[in-house]
């Protein structure tokens, strides 16, 4: 059975992008077949796993028209996992999707004729609550939520959940909101924790186990394309190899770990 989990939120930033491809990459090397999607036209899922959107002729964005078949257009990637890309031509999809009955079905449908190849299926969303999203989530069985623990950075979360409880309500009865992923977390200080406290008491969200800390290799590895967590050994790598063994664990009948806040 294929899981697909979509990585939402509206705000950029947040560490969306980095989570779909160091998951993915950290769960291709517990040997799961792993398919990550780009939904953002700026490319960036596409770009961090080595493929340079400027290059690539055939993307998503032709699989949600209906232009190309999906199993023609994925790429093979140095970190093990399969891309359906994105280029800047799906800053146009939003507005022809628009005109289509059952747009917000496209990725499902196309997901459903290559999901039999994959164990999981990471949807790494753009930073907007507009058709794209609302394609990941209705394609998705599950959601998280990056927050990046600074000042007000869970702005806008009240407004996501709203439009989850519209999908489930309309699209995707089934999704479920796995929780919150703690990024740019700061262990040292009290501010991150207390960030996620409050998120976790307004929201009633769970924040999935562990923090994601600061690390700044990550931010050299999105700059340079290069592979995202082939020979990493710091703090950031190891988090999101343990995040991806909480998720696979959770896929394969054990409970969540969720962070606990009051430690
Ligand atoms: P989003 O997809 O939500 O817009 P990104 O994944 O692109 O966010 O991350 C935004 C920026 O933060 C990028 O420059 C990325 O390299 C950086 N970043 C992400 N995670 C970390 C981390 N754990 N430590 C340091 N920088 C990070
Ligand atoms: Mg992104």
């Amino acid at each position: 059975m294929t899981r697909t989990l979509a990585i939402a939120n509206q705000k950029g930033g947040v560490a969306k992008t980095t989570t779909t491809a160091s998951v993915g990459a950290a769960l291709a090397d517990l040997d799961v077949s792993v398919l990550v999607v780009d939904l953002d036209p700026q490319g960036c899922l596409t770009f961090s796993l080595g493929h340079d959107p400027d290059a690539i002729t055939e993307s998503v964005h032709d699989v949600l028209l209906g232009a190309q078949d999906i199993a023609d257009v994925l790429l093979d990637t140095d970190d093990n996992v399969t891309l359906l890309p994105a280029t800047i031509d799906l800053a146009g999809a939003e507005a022809l999707l628009l005109m289509r009955p059952g747009r917000e079905y496209a990725l499902k449908r196309a997901l459903a004729e290559v999901a039999q190849d994959f164990d999981v299926i990471l949807i790494d969303c753009p930073p907007s609550l507009g058709v794209l999203t609302l394609n990941g989530l209705t394609a998705a069985d599950e959601v998280v939520v990056p927050l990046q623990c600074e000042t007000l950075a869970h702005r806008g979360v009240g407004q996501l959940l709203r439009t989850v409880t519209e999908v489930q309500q309309i699209t995707n009865p089934e999704l479920a909101i796995l929780g919150a992923v703690a990024t740019l977390f700061d262990a040292r200080t009290t501010h991150s924790r207390d960030v996620l406290s409050d998120i976790s008491d307004r929201y009633g969200l769970p924040v999935v186990n562990p923090p994601i800390p600061r690390t700044v290799r990550f931010a050299e590895a999105s700059a340079s394309g290069a592979s995202v967590m082939r020979g990493r050994k710091n703090k950031g790598a190891t988090a999101y190899r343990e995040l991806a063994e909480n998720l696979w664990g959770h896929w394969n009948g054990k409970p969540l770990q969720t962070f606990e806040l009051s430690l």
